[in-house]
């Protein structure tokens, strides 16, 4: 793969000679930048999201707008490249985000749970690290709390993606320049453990310090920028929508992703990681209502860098995710599957995530009350007898066949499955491959199946850097290998 990659820049050298010697040819701005190496760089993960969950998006983007998402139209584009990664972990094929995000932010595979560490202990340098001396601005946006795995990996080490303490302190250290997502009880000395004032510490060192949607707004452009909008993970889009009070605190992630660009732009060269991080958590809790609101949520997130890179051809943008989660899919329902896109359509009708939702569900008291409190948040009424079975599921009362799927949103799920029609595989990541567009200069560094180490090794030649980290052989997992598989036992 690595020789082809070669040839490849070899051949389009010659090409582009070719092209510069052929009098009469006038070459666009963009074709001009495709042949330079990015300066820019916008690295987009909606996390947690199997082919599966795309797919629904882009369903129920067309019910909600009136069109597909974006992500999809960008296969269509001249240059894009689309591709399948490999994102597995150093210990297992099912990875977690701290591993995945490691992978792309040292080009070493670490075991899950850990950032930027191997087995050993020795540390890994991170991506932002090694290209800040380069030069490098940096920016980390999610809707996650900042400290979560996904961002952390591009900048922190740690033997466990739990110490966010630590993490947000390694941001500072570190001067990652924009810091925009949820998780201010990190920063704050009334609940930090050791009660440091970190975002006081910030706002010495130079940055301003915002925690809601209007001080964002107007935040200065001149100075590196920590805003934390929640003390954990931000809301749900799903359970924004129509609350003024959480849009004025709130912004979105296209928001904030169009306030990190509006600083990082005035620097020469950046880098930006932007998630939709939410994605993963609603289909942990097989909420595919919440999933597919947070991914369109994502989606005009992808259209402000879409729009960027308009402005700025020397932007190159790749757009993955880092794992399946849960692999959601609308299953076929009725006479001739006839019924599937009308019970998908009821997604549009749900109100509130199950997040949301919990506290008040844990005081129901009958199953009367579970299906009047169904129908008002989601305008779907089970029948007694699935709502009564639920409910003693909830008591533990009565347990389910599949032991992955043993907690009550994961069984909320099921039954809310007759009236959306969306199946779930369980509540845990899974080991799917996962699909990369890259578009833009440098986008070529990116074709043929990759694996997700691939990615840090891109970025890194695509900026002119020589740098390699340490790596660890791949574990074991436990099971038999594939030449032991014919000694297992089968059905007669
Ligand atoms: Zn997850």
């Amino acid at each position: 793969m690595q020789g082809s990659r070669r040839r490849f820049f070899q051949q389009s050298g010659l090409l582009t000679a070719a092209t510069l010697s052929f009098p009469g040819v006038v070459r666009s701005k963009a074709e001009a930048a495709a042949d330079a190496p990015p300066h820019r760089i916008i690295h987009l993960v909606a996390d947690g999201t199997s082919s599966g969950t795309w797919t629904l998006g882009d369903y129920f983007s067309r019910l909600k707008r009136g069109r597909g998402l974006r992500w999809f139209d960008l296969l269509q584009r001249p240059g894009a490249v689309w591709t399948w990664m490999n994102m597995r972990s150093l210990n297992s094929s099912v990875t977690d985000s701290a591993a995945a995000s490691s992978a792309w932010g040292s080009g070493s595979r670490v075991m899950n749970g850990v950032l930027n560490q191997l087995p050993d202990g020795r540390e890994l340098r991170p991506l932002y690290s090694v290209m800040a001396e380069a030069g490098w601005k940096r920016g980390l946006v999610t809707t996650t709390e900042i400290t979560h795995a996904t961002p952390a990996g591009f900048a922190a080490v740690t033997a466990s993606r739990s110490n966010a303490e630590v993490i947000a302190a390694q941001y500072l250290a570190g001067r990652v320049e924009v810091l925009l997502g949820g998780g201010r009880k990190y920063f704050d000395p009334k609940t930090r453990k050791d009660q440091r004032d970190l975002a006081g510490d910030f706002a010495r060192a130079g940055y301003a310090v915002v925690n809601d949607a209007a001080d964002l707004a107007q935040a200065p452009l001149d100075k590196p920028l920590l805003g934390t909008f929640a003390s954990g993970h931000l809301p749900y889009t799903l359970d924004q929508l129509g609350d003024a009070e959480f849009q004025a605190k709130v912004p979105t992630l296209a928001q904030m992703t169009a306030r990190a660009l509006r600083y990082l732009e005035r620097s020469d060269r950046f880098i930006l990681q932007v998630e939709g991080g939410r994605v993963d958590h609603a289909a942990h809790a097989n909420d595919i209502a919440a999933a597919v609101q947070d991914l369109v949520a994502f989606d005009e997130a992808l259209e402000v860098c879409l729009d960027f890179q308009r402005r700025a051809p020397e932007t190159l943008l790749v757009v993955t995710t880092d794992h399946g989660t849960a692999n959601p899919g609308l299953n076929g329902s009725g006479s001739e599957y006839g019924s599937s896109s009308q019970l998908f359509a009821n997604t549009l009708r749900v109100r509130r995530s199950f997040e949301r939702m919990e506290p008040d569900f844990k005081k129901l008291a009958s199953a009367a009350e579970l299906r009047a409190f169904l129908k008002t948040w989601t305008d779907f009424e089970p029948s007694a007898a699935k709502a009564d079975l639920l409910l003693r599921i909830a008591e533990k009362k009565a347990g389910v066949l599949y032991d992955g799927m043993n907690a009550v949103e994961l069984q909320l799920g099921q039954l809310m499955a007759n009236f959306l029609g969306v199946g779930f595989t369980g509540g845990a990541h899974t080991a799917d491959f996962v699909p990369l567009v890259a578009c833009g200069p440098g986008a070529e560094r990116f074709r043929g199946f990759l694996q997700n180490t691939d990615v840090f090794r891109g970025y890194l030649t695509l900026a002119g850097i020589d740098f390699r980290n340490p790596d660890a052989p791949l574990l074991a997992e436990a099971g038999p290998r594939a030449d032991q598989v014919e000694a297992l036992p089968r059905w007669a």
